[in-house]
This record gives structure tokens, C-alpha cells and sequence, in this order.
């Protein structure tokens, strides 16, 4: 019997997130997808024009199927943390129930429950502002949507988890290294998810036997990362500098997400798992 995944942070075909579910859906998972809220018009107009049928192919010819679209902002736990502003904006207020509580109880709903979380979504307004140059607020924001949201998204869906069930996040190594460029407290939000990842890997794998890691990927052209402004720069440098010379494609995140929510993984938990072409191990570029 397939397992069911339910993936925060699919707005396009170019991330992680996408790549994800593909892997997952070769695997034979049923796919849900969480979508930013003021993204989703466009994701669902271009999925049903079939702006994306070319990269929904899968191995075997057929393709990719998302069940169930839902409209998400992760940044809010439950309606009463809703300002007004937000509730009042055209672009939320074409939508409901699209914080993380009433998503985790629509699933619950829909589908009654779900083996696989990915957590792939990060936001850091000043994310281009060294961290000294970083407000408070803009500080705060980037450990909001791009920590405290998989605290809360693992707390709401825990529930409705299955035990054996697995967790997984997206994280970059500018968490435990200086990379200049990626700040705004962005580097910051990656070290508090990595530290998360071990303490949430603990209280899931103690009452619920769900697994929890996070994939410490490479450099990848997505939309979010074209935002950053260097991702070409941090491409050429991984090419130039890691162990394997070769870009790395989303799928082999993708299917390394796949590997760690299968049974073949069933014994790892609270890990941070490299995926970037062994760049993390090198001590100087060469
Ligand atoms: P992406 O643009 O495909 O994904 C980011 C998603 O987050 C977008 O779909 C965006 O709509 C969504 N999002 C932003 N704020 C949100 C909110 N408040 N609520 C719900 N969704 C929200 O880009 P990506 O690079 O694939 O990013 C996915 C994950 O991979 C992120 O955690 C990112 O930090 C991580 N990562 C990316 C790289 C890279 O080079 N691209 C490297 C390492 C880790």
C-alpha cells in the first residue's frame, strides 16, 4: 500500500520541494503539497494548463500526479495569529484555512492521516543584508518562516502521522560555515533548523516513532535562490571546488528524501545528511 506525503513549499517546477515529490511519487506516494498563499494562483493556473507536464514526467514514462493542492502560509500557526492587514490582503482573502493548524486539520479531513513531512521552504526578507547590517524584525522574520515554521508544521501534522513515519527539511550549510552573502539571519534561521532537527528527531522518535532529518543540500537554481542573488557564483565554486565535478540536479536531493523516508533509513534519525557533491568536506578551495 503507498505511502502519503503531505510537502510545504512547491510553488513551481524548479526547487527542491518539486524534486521531492517526484522521487516520492516514482517511490509510489500519493503527493499533497503545501503552496504559499500568494503563489498559488499561479502554481494551480500553470499545473492545469500544463506549464509543468514536461517535468511531471517520471521514470517510467508516466506522470506525476498532486492530489491535493492546499494553500499554506507557514509563518502562521492558527487564525488568531492572522493580522488583520493579511486577512484583509486580495491575495488571502481568495483563500481559506491556509494556516498551519487549519491545514494539518483539512488533511486530517481529506485524507485522515499522512507517513511523510518535508519541510522545504525558507524566507529572510533582508536575506542580501550582511548580519550586522540585519534588523531585528528582519532577523526574526527569516527564523519564522524558515525555522519556527517546521516546529510548527511537524507539531500540527504529528498527529496525524503514522508511527514510522518520516520527517525531512531542507537546510544549507551556511549554518556551520561563514558563506558571505547568505545573511539576514538566514544562516542563523539553518543553524537553529539543524539544532531542531535533533531535538524534534528525540520528542517525535519518543512518542510518535517518527524519524526526523534534514538534507544540507548543494547550490540549486530555484526561484528562492535566484532571489539571494549568488547562486550562479555558488554553483561555479561547488563545480570548481568539491570532490565530484558535476552540478547537482534536484532529483538527487529529491531521491535522497525518498532513501531517508523509506524503510531502507528506518534506523536514521535527528541527522543532517549532505547532499552537495561532498563539498562540506573539503577544508580549502582547490
Ligand atoms: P523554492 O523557491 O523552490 O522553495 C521555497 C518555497 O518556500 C517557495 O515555494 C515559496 O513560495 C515558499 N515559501 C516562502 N515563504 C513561505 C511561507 N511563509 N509559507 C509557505 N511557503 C513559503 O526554493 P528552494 O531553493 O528549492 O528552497 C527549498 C528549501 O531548500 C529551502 O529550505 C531552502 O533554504 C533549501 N535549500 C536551497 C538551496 C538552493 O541552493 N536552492 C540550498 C540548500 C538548501
Amino acid at each position: 500500500k503507498g505511502k502519503r506525503a503531505f510537502i510545504a513549499g512547491v510553488a513551481d517546477d524548479n526547487g527542491y520541494g518539486w524534486a521531492i515529490a517526484k522521487s516520492l511519487a516514482a517511490a509510489g506516494a500519493e503527493i499533497l503539497v503545501g503552496t504559499w498563499v500568494p503563489a498559488l494562483n499561479i502554481f494551480e493556473t500553470s499545473l492545469r494548463r500544463g506549464k509543468f507536464d514536461e517535468s511531471r514526467v517520471l521514470p517510467d514514462g508516466s506522470l506525476m500526479e498532486i492530489t491535493k493542492v492546499y494553500p499554506l502560509d507557514a509563518v502562521f500557526d492558527n487564525l488568531d495569529a492572522v493580522p488583520e492587514d493579511i486577512k484583509t490582503n486580495k491575495r488571502y482573502a481568495g483563500s481559506s484555512n491556509w494556516t498551519v493548524q487549519e491545514v494539518a486539520e483539512s488533511v486530517k479531513q481529506d485524507f485522515g492521516s499522512i507517513d511523510i513531512l518535508v519541510h522545504s521552504l525558507a524566507n529572510g526578507p533582508e536575506v542580501s543584508k550582511p548580519l550586522l547590517e540585519t534588523s531585528r524584525n528582519g532577523y526574526l522574520a527569516a527564523l519564522s518562516a524558515s525555522s519556527y515554521s517546521y516546529v510548527s508544521l511537524l507539531k500540527h501534522f504529528l498527529p496525524l502521522m503514522k508511527p514510522g513515519g518520516s520527517s525531512i527539511s531542507l537546510t544549507y550549510i551556511a549554518s556551520e560555515r561563514i558563506i558571505p552573502g547568505y545573511g539576514g539571519g538566514m544562516s542563523s534561521a539553518k543553524a537553529a533548523l539543524e539544532s531542531d532537527t535533533r531535538v524534534l528527531a528525540f520528542e517525535a522518535g519518543r512518542k510518535n516513532k517518527i524519524r526526523v532529518n534534514t538534507i544540507s543540500a548543494g547550490p540549486l537554481r530555484s526561484r528562492a535562490a535566484k532571489a539571494i542573488g549568488f547562486i550562479d557564483t555558488m554553483i561555479e565554486y561547488s563545480m570548481a571546488n568539491a570532490p565530484l565535478q558535476k552540478e547537482l540536479s534536484a532529483d538527487e536531493v529529491g531521491n535522497t528524501a525518498a532513501f531517508l523516508a523509506s524503510p531502507l533509513a528506518s534506523a536514521i534519525t535527528g541527522a543532517v545528511i549532505y547532499v552537495d557533491n561532498g563539498l562540506n568536506a573539503m577544508g580549502v578551495g582547490i
